[in-house]
């Protein structure tokens, strides 16, 4: 299978094209169709499998199509991807922007442990898809300075590393925050019952894919 076969418009070919990637995994071969159609994931599955372009592909392609309908520029968010490291939201961020390359979407990375000052003033500039750690989102959340009520499509990243580190009941908190009718994509390496019970409180339907 090559990335031809999955049905991405020009911006994302051409993006895939340029980071070099020949055919998709196994995690991108059924994810990203699903996801394009509308679908909810529950996607178990380790780093290094190609979750992070499982997820980002079709997050983009989706919202490139969103952008098109609507009356020029978003102004809100519409896509949230809460990841429990700076690591991995800087991670996320690069790749969004490696696929995003001949999009015309913003993306925003956001972290604790740092002034949150320019943080707050990319927020003010808008953006499409926030990248984000829980704590430092439910703290600019609670300020005022972001607001979800316009989000579309939901990424949990590693959801099992967000129990191990303490963070489900801050990731409950968001979970309060957004709409209710989204997509939710959702990911973890591994699925012990607490994992699960999130899922099943979250996800409609849900394509489940293991790798
Ligand atoms: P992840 O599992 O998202 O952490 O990705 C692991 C690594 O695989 C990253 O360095 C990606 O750049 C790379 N990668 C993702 N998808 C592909 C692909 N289809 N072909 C080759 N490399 C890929």
């Amino acid at each position: 299978m090559t990335f031809n076969d999955l049905d991405l418009s020009e911006p994302l070919q051409k993006a895939v094209q340029k980071v070099g990637y020949t055919s998709p995994t196994p995690i991108q071969q059924r994810s990203i169709p699903a996801i394009l159609s509308g679908r909810d994931i529950l996607g178990c599955a380790q780093t290094g499998t190609g979750k992070t372009a499982a997820f980002s592909i079709p997050t983009i392609q989706l919202l490139n199509k969103s952008n098109l309908n609507g009356n020029g520029r978003k102004v809100s968010i519409k896509s949230l991807i809460l990841t429990p490291t700076r690591e991995l939201a800087i991670q996320i961020g690069e790749s969004l922007s490696d696929y995003g390359h001949f999009s015309q979407l913003k993306h925003l990375v956001i972290f604790g442990g740092v002034p949150q000052n320019s943080q707050v003033q990319a927020l003010r500039n808008g953006v499409d898809i926030l990248v984000a750690t829980p704590g430092r989102l439910l703290d600019l959340m609670d300020q005022g300075y972001i607001s979800l009520s316009q989000l579309e499509i939901f990424t949990l990243d590693e959801a099992d590393r967000m129990l191990d580190m303490g963070f489900v009941h801050d990731v409950k908190k968001v979970i309060k925050k957004i709409p209710v009718k989204r997509q939710t994509l959702f990911f973890s390496a591994t699925m012990p019952d607490a994992i699960m019970d999130l899922a099943n409180s979250i996800l409609t339907n849900p394509l489940k894919v293991e790798v």
